[in-house]
């Protein structure tokens, strides 16, 4: 039924880079025979499920919605993919993004743009578009997204799903094409909190390949959703009530945080002061960690290459030239320039700087409560191209959920109603470091 669903929907919304019906069927039919030989079926066995396409997955190509490595077919599996396998989850295929995961629209994919399907005018949010869009319209009963500033949680508020960025170091990261490797992190996108938490119990845990997961006891997610709130001290920080943020989405979640305290949760206004400057420096660190990251697609080992140069350094100049689109590259050029020597105290190092004010914001802020409730996106879904000339615009989507990635914590989005428009607005619920269960208890209980 989900491929029948794709059929029909998929080319009004772009959600896929690549779709293999007949490899999601022969994984069914091992699903079946696994039924029929009597054997117990793992919690995610047999569901429709996609990846966004910068999680390896072995013998399928693996884009990252790049020219420069769009023949770029992976050997292995990353961890996440390996563990939904071991689930005998049926992957159907993988799904758009921004280049690089850079970008808050899906717009800068070098393959596709992706429409949102609450309004295919408008963009799904990015740089997990694709994954979001898939769930929303149905092309798949959950996806994984990466989140490095928002792009998950930004993409599932405006698609209207829920999309959970776990703590930095609880999801293994090996096999996830990086982007800024301090604040990368997978998660879910699922039509609703429960099966959020399914997902989360399936993809956490320590991974001796990644260097930065933490080794400790994660428990069971789903034990976690008991519909009560009671007790439950809310933290509402006035900074992401500002300027730029949409009356109609200010009110939503103002509503929200209302309806938590008649369930007996208190809340409080409180403030992140430092919360103002997140945005920059997230963009300098996040560039800083790109411009290194990327450096490894040269034309030699993976990826494409140009098919004429004269030389060694006109080779590299002409791949990167023509395999790289021009976010991508404007990501690499601040960030070659915030690290080199004469600019690097001034940026990077200022940068690392805000970043330990901004955590140790939070840090205080959580001595008081056990959640914080913000918005996830400062506006609903926008149209497609009407912010892709202004790079500034852009990066003001993520104005809300930057500060969480700096300071490493879990942090979820759920829908909380419609703007006048029609469109979904997501209420944002952060909590502590590896306290993912009280962040999707309160989650449920709105649900
Ligand atoms: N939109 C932000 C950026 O462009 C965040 C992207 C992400 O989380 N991968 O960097």
């Amino acid at each position: 039924s989900v491929i029948e669903r794709i059929e029909d929907v998929e080319q009004n919304i772009g959600a896929y880079i690549h779709l293999d019906f007949d490899a999601a069927l022969r994984q069914a039919e091992d699903v079946d025979r696994h039924i029929a030989e009597g054997c117990e079926l793992p919690l995610l066995g047999g569901l429709p499920i996609a990846i966004k396409d910068n999680m390896c997955t072995e013998g399928v190509t693996t884009t990252c919605a790049s020219r420069i490595l769009a023949n770029f077919v992976p050997p292995y599996d990353a961890t996440v993919v390996r563990r939904l396998k071991e689930r005998q989850a049926v992957i159907l295929g993988k799904l758009n993004m921004d280049e690089f995961a850079m970008g808050s629209s899906t717009e800068t994919s070098a393959f596709k743009k992706t429409k949102n399907p609450w309004d295919t005018d408008r963009v799904p949010g990015g740089s997990s578009g694709g994954s979001a869009a898939a769930v929303a319209a149905d092309e798949a009963f959950f996806t994984l997204g990466s989140d490095t500033g928002g792009s998950i949680r930004q993409p599932a508020s405006l698609c209207g799903v829920v999309g959970m960025k776990p703590t930095y170091g609880a999801v293994s990261r090996y096999g996830l094409v990086a982007f800024a490797s301090s604040l990368d992190q997978i998660g879910p996108l699922t039509k609703d909190v429960k099966d959020c938490a399914m997902v989360l119990n399936a993809i956490v845990g320590h991974d001796p390949y990644d260097a930065t997961s933490v080794s400790r006891s994660y428990s069971d997610y789903t034990s976690a959703l008991v519909d009560d709130v009671k007790g439950i001290k809310i933290g509402v920080p006035k900074e992401f009530f500002g300027q730029g943020i949409n009356e109609e989405v200010k009110s939503a979640v103002i509503k929200a945080i209302e309806l938590f305290k008649e369930m007996g949760a208190d809340y409080e206004e409180t403030s992140l002061p430092y919360t103002d400057h997140a945005l920059s420096a997230y963009y300098l660190i996040a560039s800083a960690e790109a411009s290194s990251n990327l450096g490894r697609y040269d034309g030699v080992k993976y990826g494409y290459r140009a098919a004429q140069y004269d030389d060694m350094i006109d080779m590299y100049k002409k791949t990167r030239s023509e395999g790289f689109g021009s976010e991508v590259k404007r990501r690499i050029m601040l960030g070659t320039y915030a690290l080199s020597s004469g600019y690097y105290d001034a940026y990077y190092l200022k940068a690392l700087k805000v970043r330990t004010l901004i955590t140790r914001d939070f840090q205080r802020a959580f001595e008081k409560y056990d959640v914080l409730v913000v918005p996830t996106s400062p506006t609903t879904a926008f149209k497609i191209g009407e912010r892709m000339d202004n790079p500034m615009e852009m990066y003001l989507s993520d104005v809300c959920t930057v500060p969480v990635n700096i300071a490493g914590l879990p942090a979820i989005s759920i829908p909380c109603g419609l703007d006048s428009r029609g469109l979904p607005i997501g209420l944002q619920i952060i909590g502590k470091a590896f306290d993912e269960e009280t962040i999707l208890r309160v989650a449920y209980a709105f649900e």
